[in-house]
Order: structure tokens, then C-alpha cells, then sequence
């Protein structure tokens, strides 16, 4: 299987915390929106089928879902998935959570999805490239693929561990394990060998003094790539 236990692990004694926008989750919190309306102008999502990956709780899954897509969320997170079916019943932003594996989930629904989203996942799981084919799988041809992670180099070392974690103290301690940070050219790789074409770069800023978090072109620590699978 293609998880890390003590990933896994680290989530799911969070996972209570998930929707409260004060705890470890407020990065993902203050980040959806600007994710969201940036995935929503590349793939317009109303009417969409929607498949994200890695969806934990839900942020990403639900905020989807209120634009009028019809959203599946799979982790392999059980108490995470616990958390965003209580909260989709809450909020009644219906989304169907499923504990499964990305790459059983391929097997399974292969070529049924407009848009695959796999958000903030990358770092933590032991293979990437496999969930990169997995989302290559899942989606229709022609249907887009977003993925989000962090970069690997001197500046987000310091930025995403040091900083966001020893510093800033925004996220525990262990969030993040910089060996498993991917760069850009070998996400590229990976979205290549999986049959998609690459289609943009993003990259996402935080200002630790006005707290602010912000979409501009420095892939230097955290960021976003769209990937589409070509017609035939
Ligand atoms: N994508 C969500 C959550 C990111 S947190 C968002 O951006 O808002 C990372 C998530 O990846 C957690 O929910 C964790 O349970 C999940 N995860 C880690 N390893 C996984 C794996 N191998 N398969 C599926 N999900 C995994």
C-alpha cells in the first residue's frame, strides 16, 4: 500500500481539530480560497465531477462542491473522513467520502472525472509518481488535474519547516519531512510519464507580518501546478 502509517497517524490525532479555522488546519483554511477560485477559473467547476485526492476533512472537497460540483473526497484517513461527513451533513454541501486508496479508486472509476484535484497530499506519501498515474487514470480525456506541494530547496526548508513549524509555530512540529518536499521539474516529470501535459506553475506566498497568503510566480516554496490529459 502506497501510505505512510505515521502520516497517516499524525492527521487523524488532528483530525477533530479539522474545521476550526484557529487550529493546525488554518494554512488550509486561509489557502482555499485563493486554491479554489484559481482551479474555478482553470476549470470552471459547476456541473463538473470532481474527484480530490488526499481530501481530509474536506475544506477543499466541500468549497468544490458549493460551486456546483458534484465532489467525491477519498483519504485514507478514517477519522479525517469521519470529520467531513459530519461537516458536509452540517453545512448539507453534499459530497460523497470514500476510504480508499488512489490507486484502487483508478481501478475502479478510471476516466470518470472532469477534474481531479490532489491538494497539499504529495509530501506525504512514501510514492508520489503511483497517485500522480492514479490521477491520470481517474480523470476523462480532455479533463484537467491540480496538484499542490511543497518545493525542495535551501529557501523552503527554512520557510516551511523552520519557519512555518519552529518559528511561526502555525503547524506541529513533524508536519512536514523535507526529504519527501518534491520540486517542480520532478512533479513535471511525473505528470509527463503519467500521459498529461503540464500546463502552468503557481506559485503561493505567505507574508508572516500581515498574515497574509497570497497566488503569485515564485515556485520557490509552496505551490500549485494544473495538468490537463490530452483528447486522444
Ligand atoms: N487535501 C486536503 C488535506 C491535506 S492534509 C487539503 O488540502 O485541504 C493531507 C491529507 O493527505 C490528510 O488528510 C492525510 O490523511 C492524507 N493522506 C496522507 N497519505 C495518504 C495516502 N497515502 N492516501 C490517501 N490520503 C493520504
Amino acid at each position: 500500500m502506497n501510505a505512510d502509517p505515521l502520516e497517516l497517524q499524525k492527521f487523524s490525532e488532528l483530525a477533530h481539530r479539522w474545521w476550526d479555522p484557529t487550529s493546525e488546519f488554518r494554512p488550509l483554511h486561509e489557502i482555499n480560497p485563493l486554491r479554489l477560485e484559481w482551479i474555478n477559473a482553470r476549470a470552471p467547476l459547476a456541473g463538473k465531477n470532481v474527484i480530490d485526492i488526499g481530501c481530509g476533512g474536506g475544506i477543499l472537497s466541500e468549497s468544490m462542491a458549493r460551486k456546483g460540483a458534484t465532489v467525491t473526497g477519498i483519504d485514507l484517513g478514517e477519522k479525517a473522513l469521519k470529520v467531513a461527513d459530519l461537516h458536509s451533513l452540517e453545512s448539507g454541501v453534499q459530497v460523497r467520502y470514500k476510504l480508499i486508496a488512489a490507486e484502487d479508486m483508478a481501478a475502479q472509476e478510471a476516466g470518470q472525472y472532469d477534474v481531479v484535484t490532489c491538494m497539499e497530499m504529495l509530501e506525504h506519501v512514501p510514492d508520489p509518481a503511483a497517485i500522480v498515474r492514479a490521477c491520470a487514470a481517474l480523470v476523462k480525456p480532455g479533463g484537467q488535474v491540480f496538484f499542490s506541494t511543497l518545493n525542495r530547496n535551501p529557501k523552503s526548508y527554512l520557510f516551511a519547516v523552520i519557519g512555518a513549524e519552529y518559528i511561526l509555530r502555525m503547524l506541529p512540529k513533524g508536519t512536514h519531512d523535507y526529504e519527501k518536499f518534491i520540486t517542480p521539474s520532478e512533479l513535471s516529470q511525473f505528470i509527463r510519464s503519467a500521459g498529461l501535459e503540464v500546463q502552468g506553475f503557481k506559485g503561493m506566498g505567505y507574508n508572516p507580518l500581515t498574515k497574509i497568503y497570497s497566488l503569485n510566480d515564485d515556485t520557490s516554496v509552496n505551490y500549485l501546478v494544473a495538468a490537463r490529459r490530452p483528447l486522444a
